[in-house]
């Protein structure tokens, strides 16, 4: 997204908006019906959806009735968007969005002609109308996300790996790309539990979540799946290089350096490496990948075992 030049803020509770409608259609005596008529289909198809995307490109589509603009981007770091829609150009009217004081973003508009003074009451006007579905869009996908992430760790939980690796599986088998996975689990982890409480245990699996992230790309997802299990999806990785990961993280956790009751608390992790074989499901890469750990296990931990 092009950073904003010079940023003004909608409050949408703000009597200014209103002021500037209603100037707007005093000073615009031509077409007093279009902006209200404008204002009355948006509210209707901005109700279609409660996917941001989709009410950003209804949004984006219908204002050129009235309001020819190139170019719209929105950005809101909390909830990871970051969307475009045309192609950019030169002059620019940019917005901080609020309601109640609550952030709901930053948009801004980009045309070739400069934005006229009436014309950007006009665009507040009808920004007017975002307010409701803006808002419920972002709570829907705050309510998403928090429902596929794992809330001790901030991974994502076993329903986003479920849906994860059934959607990357099927797009590795259309384009016909490697995918491995990495199955870990903590070694000996009931006894730092013991010896130390629960609480204890609790930092470990975050710092231990914490040291995997930092390890792996971004495109890597991360996912815990059961108590001290994890689970690595590597898309577009083969065999060879998925190793050569395990491996990096299981170093970073070795190396970690937590300590309870003044003592050092040894942490290790053993790792099962699978890679998708040919029409292979999902369950039986899993399994796989689940043998392997066993075998890593079974040679004595704080290592990496590849399934067959
Ligand atoms: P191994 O090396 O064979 O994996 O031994 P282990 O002790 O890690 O394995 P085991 O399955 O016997 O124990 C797993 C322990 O993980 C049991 C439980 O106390 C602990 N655990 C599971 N979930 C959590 C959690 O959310 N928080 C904490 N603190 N501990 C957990
Ligand atoms: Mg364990
Ligand atoms: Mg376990």
């Amino acid at each position: 997204m092009v950073p904003p030049k010079q940023s003004n803020t909608i409050d949408f509770d703000a009597a200014k908006l209103q002021r500037a409608a209603s100037q707007d259609t005093r000073t615009l005596s031509r077409r007093p019906l279009d902006l209200l008529e404008l204002r009355q289909q948006l509210n209707l198809q901005l109700q279609v959806s409660l996917e941001a995307e989709r009410i950003l490109a209804v949004f984006f589509r219908e204002i050129q009735q009235m309001l020819p603009v190139e170019y719209m981007a929105y950005f809101h770091a909390g909830a990871d968007l970051r969307l475009e829609f045309g192609e950019v150009a030169r002059h620019s009217a940019d917005y901080r969005l609020t309601h109640a004081s609550e952030y709901l973003g930053e948009i801004s508009f980009r045309r070739t002609r400069r934005f006229s003074e009436a014309e950007l009451a006009q665009l507040e006007s009808l920004m007017a109308c975002l307010l409701y579905p803006l808002r419920n869009a972002l709570l829907y996908r705050a309510a998403v996300q928090s429902a596929l992430r794992d809330a001790l760790t901030g991974t994502g939980n076993r329903i986003a790996m479920d849906q994860t690796l059934g959607r990357e599986v099927e797009v590795a088998r259309r384009h016909l790309l490697p995918l491995s996975i990495l199955m870990l689990d903590l070694d000996h982890f009931k006894q730092i539990n013991d010896e130390h409480g629960h609480s204890v245990g609790d930092d470990a699996l975050r710092a231990v979540a914490t040291a995997l992230k930092n390890s792996l790309r971004n495109v890597d997802m991360v996912f815990r799946f059961g108590g001290e299990e994890f689970l690595v999806l590597l898309s577009n990785t083969p065999g060879v290089a998925a190793v050569q990961v395990g491996e990096r993280l299981r170093a970073a956790v070795e190396e970690l350096n937590l300590a309870a009751d003044g003592k050092r608390l040894p942490l290790s992790i053993s790792l099962g490496c699978a890679t998708l074989n040919g029409g292979e499901s999902v369950d039986d890469l899993l399994r796989r990948a689940d043998s392997a750990l066993y075998e890593a296990k079974r040679d004595g931990r704080n290592r990496l075992a590849c399934a067959s």
